[in-house]
């Protein structure tokens, strides 16, 4: 007898070509859509539905809300506009009245409908004066006999040649067959105490859901698994990180701690010490520190990673410190040679441009525990950085990085205590998906003295005004930044605009000042030569793209204009805004409108415009773009969640996180045959990318 496990994984996984009305070549198509399996059939989930719940005959239509009409088409007619702009419309005669579906530039659908075809029209209606019509309708043509659909119809992503009723067909059909082999990961008590379908429910009704509620419960049960395996992923990589490692024990006493203190020619905020004491309790563990500190630009992280640092080498350790970029990686050097110049930490600076001479003299001290403190770029993570006796690794603005990366480092160096900075403030949500993994310090406070800066939109008419303001106050003394937009700055378009805007205003608005230009793909060494000469007060004003973005410090710059800001996302810009706020005189930030602003792009800057708080920044921003703007699609190294949206299921987040952290703590492997399954997902889906050991 075959076992029931095999049996279903043998339905599941057939291939998608064997099922009733498939064949080879539908079978080609949808393996373009990743699909190659009944399996794969069964969660590959809608993308929309179709409203179909409300049927009316055309002459009892309401206004203001979706519903279906049925009919035969009576009428076709594709009309030019000036400007290159067409209008398709098409009549539809109903049993008792008329209607028009309207299509502005999308003339390709004329093809699409013929005169005599039965159809349903669904969508929200509008009254003219003399007839029914509605904008941009959802069709579903019906065949001879044909019944209308009911309910909400899916509308899955497509490929060309396959048609949503011939997928939907395939649906059904795997449906039939695979359903019942599908296991369901949850144990029932599980499910009922957390409000969760059982798998045999929710599959059938989150592809073919008779209304609107079932959708939802369908779909919460799907949404909270994703976010379940995920946060148990989490759960278990801290587990396992805190179990299986041991790490250094650093106590601070008093002594050491006013030793430390001294170095700084400030007190610390609140907002610093906090964060130090919760740090400190950590370093104090013979486990790593697993921690992300967070807080606004300039809020004082850095200071409080130094600190940090120096605990590691008052006891004898060695620290690293990377940074993302190689300009980055100097100016940290420089604040700590500043910081350090009369002490006898031995530091050095780890890059991509050492030459092979000085690199692998930098690598023999660090291997030999010469060097105390070491800072660099991804340099740092190569194979042959052999640290002698590493305590701890501070990596800064992390998200440039991804997950992946988090972990190689870890695994060259002993077990050192582990400190994540990031750049900006991170939503809540944010912070539980990315770094599910790590403890949180936020810095909320800034340190006094801080300048207010005034954030202007400007149109067009008042280009000539600002650039007058911003003579005037280059002409008592101050400097500044010219940023311009630059998505790629591989793409060679955007650097021929840079230089272009860098020649105009060097031959206009700023002819009187010197100027330097700055981006991404100049070598190394020039970008250091630029960022000299304009500290020195050498360059006064910088034309660059958005590579100033990441902790540039220079206190007299205090003018900022930026080109097109609506290509920016608002932590983006709140980062550069951060750049002139930096010394004792008040900064001045204005924003070129483009002429093409869309309403929502406008929102954004106005709430930009109204407030420099970098945390409602990011919550604004997170609402409005969703988490892909602001992190870059993947850069953070997690599979894409599939069915979640964290925006909008945030409280289904928390949930999922606190139950899933329950849970580790009882069973940190998952070992009990109860959870096999949904164990199986989390290894399978997390286990490589966040480097779990095996679970038992
Ligand atoms: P972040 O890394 O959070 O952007 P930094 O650590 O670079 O911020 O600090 C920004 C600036 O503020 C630096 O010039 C730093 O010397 C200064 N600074 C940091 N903490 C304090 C403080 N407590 N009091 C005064 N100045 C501070
Ligand atoms: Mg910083």
């Amino acid at each position: 007898m075959e076992r029931a496990e095999e049996r279903n994984s043998r339905v599941l996984l057939k291939p998608i070509q064997y099922l009733k009305g498939v064949g080879p070549q539908r079978a080609e198509l949808l393996a373009r859509l990743g699909i190659t399996t009944i399996k794969d059939v069964l969660f590959y989930f809608p993308r929309d539905y179709l409203d179909l719940t409300d049927y009316r005959e055309i002459c009892d239509l309401q206004e203001g809300k979706i519903q279906s009409v049925e009919g035969v088409i009576i009428g076709i007619d594709l009309k030019s506009l000036p400007g290159g702009r067409t209008v398709l419309s098409v009549g539809l005669q109903g049993k008792k009245g008329f209607l028009r579906g309207i299509w502005f530039n999308q003339p390709y659908l004329r093809d699409q409908f013929q005169v005599g075809q039965r159809v349903v029209f669904a969508g929200k209606p509008r009254r003219t004066t003399l007839i029914w019509e509605m904008f941009h309708p959802m069709v579903q043509r019906l065949g001879e006999e044909e019944q209308p659909p009911r309910g909400l119809l899916p509308v899955y992503s497509l490929t060309q040649g396959l048609e949503q009723w011939e997928l939907r067909r395939i649906v059904r059909a795997a449906l039939e067959v695979g359903l019942s082999a599908v296991e369901e990961a949850f144990p029932d008590d599980y499910r009922r105490e957390h409000g969760l379908v059982s798998i045999h429910e929710a599959l059938p009704q989150i592809h073919f859901p008779p209304d609107q509620t079932a959708l939802e419960r369908a779909r919460r049960r799907f949404v909270y698994q994703e976010l379940f395996v995920l946060q148990l992923a989490m759960a278990i990589r801290r587990a396992q990180q805190q179990t299986f490692r041991k790490a250094p024990e650093f106590h601070v006493t008093v002594e050491l701690d006013k030793r430390i203190r001294r170095l700084f020619p400030f007190d610390f905020t609140p907002g610093q010490n906090q964060a130090i004491a919760e740090i400190c309790a950590d370093l104090a563990k013979p486990v790593p520190m697993l921690r992300l500190l967070h807080g606004d630009v300039g809020s004082g992280k850095t200071v409080v990673a130094a600190y940090a640092m120096l605990v590691a080498v008052a006891h004898g350790y060695q620290t690293a410190l990377m940074t993302p970029t190689e300009v980055l990686a100097r100016q940290h050097m420089k604040t700590f040679e500043r910081l350090l110049a009369h002490s006898r930490v031995r530091r050095v600076l780890l890059t991509g441009t050492l030459s092979p001479r000085e690199r692998s003299a930098v690598l023999a001290q660090i291997a030999a525990g010469e060097a105390d403190l070491v800072i660099g770029t991804q340099a740092l993570i190569q194979d042959d950085v052999q640290f002698r006796k590493l305590g701890l690794v501070i990596i800064d603005e992390q998200h440039k990085f991804g997950v992946r990366q988090r972990a190689a480092l870890k695994a060259s160096g002993a077990d050192p205590h582990y400190l994540v900075m990031s750049a900006t403030p991170i939503p809540r949500t944010l912070t539980l998906t990315l770094f599910g993994d790590l403890d949180v310090s936020t810095i909320r406070d800034a340190p006094p003295g801080r300048r207010r800066v005034y954030t202007f939109l400007a149109e067009e008419k008042n280009r000539a005004e600002w650039w007058e303001f911003f003579r005037q106050k280059l002409r008592e003394g101050r400097q500044g930044y010219v940023v311009t937009p630059v998505i790629e700055e591989s793409d060679e378009l955007d650097l021929v605009s840079l230089e272009q805007a860098y020649e105009s205003l060097a031959n206009g608005e700023l002819e009187a000042f010197r100027l330097g230009l700055m981006h991404g793909r100049l070598p190394p060494e020039q970008k250091q030569a630029v960022m000299d000469a304009f500290r020195s007060g050498e360059i006064q004003v910088i034309v660059c793209t958005s590579v100033i973005e990441v902790g540039i410090d220079v206190p007299n710059a205090t003018l900022m204009a930026i080109e097109n800001p609506e290509r920016f996302g608002l932590a983006q810009l709140h980062q550069l805004r951060g750049r002139i706020s930096r010394g004792q005189h008040p900064g001045f930030c204005c924003l070129f409108l483009g002429a093409d602003l869309t309403e929502q792009a406008r929102k954004r800057l106005e709430a930009f415009a109204r407030t420099t708080d970098g945390f409602q920044l990011a919550e604004i921003d997170f609402q409005l773009r969703g988490p892909g703007e602001i992190f870059g699609t993947r850069q953070h190294g997690l599979p894409p969640l599939l069915v979640a949206d964290l925006v909008r299921d945030s409280a289904v987040l928390e949930e999922a996180r606190a139950d899933a952290q329950r849970l580790v703590q009882a069973d940190p492997g998952l070992a009990s045959p109860q959870w096999a399954l949904l164990r199986r997902q989390v290894v399978a889906r997390y286990g490589k990318v966040l480097d779990l050991a095996e679970v038992a």
